[in-house]
């Protein structure tokens, strides 16, 4: 019997070794690994300039706390907001905390506690986090929920605007959900959220948590939009694998957080900011970008061409693949077992998650093998 929790569901292989978008189990079984630790290792696996960071890193220091001066977490700040409308950043250590820091900075900003968010979001475990995600799961028996809010239909103008009111602190969504089935936004619906902020002085937060840092094929999801977010969390792909969440705002909530008001021990230590400012080096470049742009585009055409009877959804390279009546489940064992490593999502969707950097004869791979196991 295990030590552990069993908490989680875990697929019977442990990955032991790899190198891009490969990965090796215990067994030396070679994978494609087309989840990437949840959208996280988003430049493959021991990727040679991320080691590099985190082995010359690891010999000057590794954590002071925020109690110091810390030019790394300015670095990779600075990284973040360039070329966007954000002004400051914060740093912690995942995606639940980037949303918790989000929605405190949020109310404490607004003087406002109700916060809109949509069914079938994912924001996160925590009390906090787990109240505003929209599945009933993932809230059975810890009840009960903080009552901040108000969850709401997605993509749905109306609800939206029967649900605001001058009592909103803030509309609070993911551009793209990620783990409710990667169901993009539609233009319409993000013209009618930042209608509905302005008219009721209600934030708009963004969580871009799986969608930020490239995984769309632009720096953020957002930016594909007519949204004007003024929070904005990451987290996964930040790090590349290594743990480490943000928080980035509007100057205008830049004082709503002085000395004192919200904190985390760990948060933005320097191993983490070392290796997300590569990590933001490699992936803010817009050569690199347009070649997420160009897989995710490749990556839908193949799929849409070998296997014409799937529905696909997604945008960049973070993608999914429907089919009405199958068992997502099954088909993910099956593609694990061909030597194709996929997350489920939602719905039975099956996710695409390949690192950024997968090239194009490694997504006809997949691909051939879906169209196998299919
Ligand atoms: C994964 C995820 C989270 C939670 O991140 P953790 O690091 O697991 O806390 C929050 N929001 C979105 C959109 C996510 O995909």
């Amino acid at each position: 019997m295990s030590v552990l929790f069993q908490n989680y569901a875990r697929r019977p292989i442990e990955l032991v070794e790899g190198k891009g978008t490969i990965a090796y189990d215990q067994n030396g079984k070679k994978y494609l690994d087309f989840s990437s630790g949840i959208a996280v290792t988003s430049l493959g696996h021991a990727n040679e300039e991320l080691v590099q960071v985190v082995c010359e890193q690891s010999k000057k220091v590794w954590h002071t706390s925020n109690l110091f001066q810390n030019s790394k977490q300015e670095e990779v700040a600075t990284k973040l907001i360039e070329g966007t409308h954000f002004g400051q950043a914060l740093f912690c250590n995942s995606g639940a905390e980037a949303n918790e820091a989000a929605i405190k900075l949020a109310r404490k900003h607004t003087g406002k506690f109700k916060i809109i968010t949509f069914q079938q979001s994912f924001h996160g475990r925590t009390l906090g986090t787990m109240a505003a995600t929209g599945q009933d799961k993932v809230k059975e028996g810890f009840g009960p929920m903080l009552e901040t809010f108000d969850i709401i239909p997605y993509n749905d103008e109306a609800a939206l605007e029967r649900a605001m009111g001058d009592d909103v602190a803030a509309i609070m969504l993911e551009v793209v959900q990620g783990e409710g089935g990667v169901e993009p936004i539609t233009e319409t619906f993000a013209e009618k959220i930042n209608e509905m902020s302005k008219q009721y002085g209600a934030l708009i937060i963004v969580d871009e948590v799986q969608t930020g840092i490239g995984r769309t094929g632009t720096k953020y999801a957002f930016q594909q939009t007519v949204l004007q977010p003024d929070i904005m969390s990451l987290a996964k792909g930040l790090g590349g694998g290594f743990p480490i969440g943000a928080m980035i705002a509007t100057k205008e909530l830049a004082d709503t957080f002085g000395p004192g008001t919200h904190g985390t021990t760990f948060g933005g230590n320097y191993l983490a900011t070392a290796v997300a400012s590569k990590v933001c080096d490699i992936i803010f470049d817009e050569t690199f970008l347009q070649q997420v742009q160009e897989k995710g585009a490749y990556l839908k055409e193949a799929v849409e061409k070998e296997l014409p009877s799937l529905e696909t959804k997604g945008q960049g390279l973070l993608f999914g693949i429907r089919q009405e009546g199958w068992d997502v489940a099954s088909v993910l064992a099956k593609a694990e077992e061909a030597g194709l490593l996929t997350v489920a999502a939602g719905n039975n969707v099956l996710r695409l998650l390949p690192p950024l950097t997968v090239s194009k004869e490694e997504i006809d791979e997949a691909v051939h093998i879906l169209k196998q196991i299919l």
